[in-house]
């Protein structure tokens, strides 16, 4: 409470003037400086993890887990994995879709085998959607101590983590989160997410979204302001060209799917709206299902809980005039054989259209997807047992 009063002193008059015209005129220009001066001087609470500044220090100090550096960023940045649980070892004959081809999944992993389920849960590939990074920050908190970055308990959750073996991509685009100057987009305007989301064209007009994926990698003479979405190369790791990759993110996230074999798998992003959990495009009938599933135990989860939440997933083949991308989150299905979802959280925005969140509830709609993917992932392995 403290914190959000704060935050009503602090906001500067230009910035709440900007917000209340957005509604009517659609801000189309932005200069970086005009940007940063939107951004309320405000102080963002403790369990907010906004940057990848002092992450390294942070999982240094852990006393369990596993701490491994993946890959490096084009800005020089490492990705980490946090890692909870042994790895099992178990038979491995094959890569997935061989294995698939052989009408044997298990020849590629004999995942029947593991005693706990595995769950891969990736951080922001996205640098402005840092809800997820302060989700998993408090996660990582939780495994280490069984309490969350606000200093409370949270042992049923550790359990249920105990339960699993969780492979843990905080941030997934470095670059992208050291970009991201506000540290959190909660209380700003949906000019605000396009200029640190989707970056400017060099005459300073907001790229937006979907035309922000019309030039990839976002380079050139004809761009202004890299938006988050991009590496310090202008590649977006959510659409890497992954047969002949344009940067090291979503190959090294690959890898860690490939090498684990999860069973279950998220890749986490935000948007104006309310939590949902997505379709996952060119993946079989039989997986969109199982996430159609999930998303229900979820939304019934957030529901007890007080939460606001978006739409089921359809189950559907691909097509019609605008067909969904084949994805990083599909590509994930396409080498581990893991259950791969895309999850939206809400930014807590101003606008019409958006859902109207705390930080605080963001931290909570977060922690009870995990929560979610743990229950489902130990009910399926109890299933096949
Ligand atoms: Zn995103």
């Amino acid at each position: 409470m403290q914190w959000r009063r704060s935050v009503i002193i602090l906001v500067p008059f230009s910035f709440v003037l900007a917000v209340a015209a957005e509604g009517e005129i659609p801000v189309k220009t932005m200069t970086y400086a005009q940007a940063k001066q939107r951004v309320a001087d405000r102080k963002l609470p403790e369990f907010w993890v906004g940057s990848v500044t002092g992450l390294a220090d942070r999982f240094a100090k852990l006393q369990r887990g596993e701490v491994k550096t993946i890959a490096e960023t084009p800005g020089g940045r490492p990705i980490h994995l946090v890692s909870f649980g042994e790895r099992e070892q178990v038979r491995h004959r094959a890569n997935f879709n061989s294995a698939v081809g052989a009408r044997e999944p298990s020849a590629y992993l004999d995942k029947a085998a593991r005693r706990k389920p595995v769950v891969l849960l990736i951080g922001p590939v996205h640098g402005h959607e840092t809800e997820a990074l302060t989700g998993l920050c408090n996660l990582i908190s939780i495994m280490d101590t069984g309490r969350d970055l606000r200093g409370k308990d949270r042992t049923p959750l550790r359990r249920l983590g105990e339960q699993c073996r969780l492979l843990i991509i905080p941030a997934g685009n470095p670059d992208g989160i050291a970009r991201f100057e506000p540290r959190a987009l909660h209380g700003m305007g949906l000019a605000d997410v396009r200029f640190w989301g989707q970056g400017t064209w060099a005459d300073d007009t907001l790229c937006g979204w979907p035309q922000c994926k019309r030039q990839h990698p976002m380079k050139g003479e004809n761009t202004g302001f890299l938006g988050c979405y991009f590496d310090d190369a202008g590649v977006n790791p959510m659409h890497d060209e992954f047969f002949a990759p344009l940067g090291p993110e979503a190959p090294a996230i690959l890898a860690v799917a490939r090498t684990e074999g999860p069973d279950l798998a998220t890749s986490l992003h935000s948007h104006e709206s309310a939590p949902t959990v997505l379709r996952p495009a060119y993946t079989t009938t039989e997986q969109q299902q199982a996430v159609r599933s999930l998303a229900e135990e979820y939304y019934a989860l957030l529901e007890q809980r007080g939460l606001p939440h978006g739409g089921l997933p359809a189950v559907r083949a691909e097509g019609g005039e605008h067909p969904a991308p084949f994805n990083l989150t599909s590509a994930v299905y396409h080498v581990s054989g893991a259950t791969s979802f895309t999850f939206e959280c809400p930014h807590g925005i101003v606008s019409e259209k958006a859902c109207q969140v705390s930080l605080e509830q963001i931290l909570e709609i977060q922690l009870a997807l995990y929560e979610s993917m743990m229950r489902y992932a130990l009910q399926k392995k109890a299933a096949t047992e």
